[in-house]
């Protein structure tokens, strides 16, 4: 039953980010493209939070961990600020990349792998994926992961789709071939929060233990994204948190798991 009202909400959810991205495309598409996902971001978080057969977007941990997720990139306008101050700040992340972006940036992909972050597969060119048929799906996932491969020497088992939009079919393709998906629970850009400082504030109050947090170095505009992620980094830090990668955060849930005491 849980199951049922669950997919009707996410057919529901895709149904209305959709529209909105259609709608996008014949005028203000950056805005409206935001508003679909900021959309599905709030409606996700009336699904359960726990994961659920290899679609994660967080992990039911008490130690104060999380792990930040960078999308869209890499993006010479952003790519490199970002991984300054994760060496500055001794973080690692996991960068979930656009496989055309990392064949025409290969020196970007390559620094992040060499600075030992983890590379996550976010399709080949960010189509819509419920709206391509399953060999478009799986062209899409395998373009990604032999760019990534044969760019970095990193093969990857994590996925997120484009947008967060995903139905049966991109499930059962992801899972297929090996993939984990990988969500988020809460994002650093969201329409309320405008300035660089109101971004930090608000991802700050709603990050808890064992989150997926994500944000993004590349497709728009991320100035303001590169801007709030060393105060969010700062805050987090004097909260007591550390951060992860996805792989280490799953492989501490899994331990939790296993000891018999996730909470
Ligand atoms: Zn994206």
């Amino acid at each position: 039953m849980a199951a049922g009202i669950s997919k009707n909400i996410m057919v529901a959810v895709i149904t209305l980010a959709l529209a909105l991205m259609t709608l996008g495309q014949s005028s203000q598409a950056g805005v409206l493209g935001d508003l679909a996902a900021d959309l599905e971001n709030d409606l996700l978080r009336v699904l359960p939070r726990a994961s659920d057969q290899g679609v994660f977007r967080s992990t039911p941990l008490s130690q104060k961990v999380v792990a930040i997720t960078i999308d869209d990139g890499p993006d010479p306008r952003f790519t490199p600020k970002v991984l300054d101050l994760l060496k500055r700040e001794r973080i690692k992340a996991t960068f979930f990349l656009v496989g055309k972006n990392v064949t025409q940036y290969p020196e970007l992909a390559k620094r992040e792998a060499r600075e030992g972050h983890v590379l996550g597969n976010h399709t080949w060119d960010h189509p819509v994926l419920p709206q391509e048929n399953e060999a478009e799906v799986l062209e899409q996932l395998e373009k990604c992961r032999s760019a990534i491969r044969n760019t970095t020497g990193q093969d990857t088992h994590l996925f997120r789709p484009p947008k967060g939009l995903w139905n049966g079919q991109v499930f059962d393709a992801a899972k297929r071939l090996g993939y984990k998906i990988i969500l988020w629970s809460e994002t650093l850009e969201h329409q309320s929060a405008v300035t660089p400082e109101s971004m930090a504030k608000r991802v700050v109050s709603l990050v808890r233990p064992g989150d997926i947090m994500l944000c993004h170095d590349g497709r728009l505009d991320r100035t303001k994204s590169v801007a709030a992620l060393p105060l969010v980094i700062t805050q987090l830090k004097a909260e007591g948190y550390r951060f992860v990668t996805v792989p280490e955060l799953l492989a501490m849930a899994e331990l939790a798991k296993s000891q018999g005491h996730p909470r």
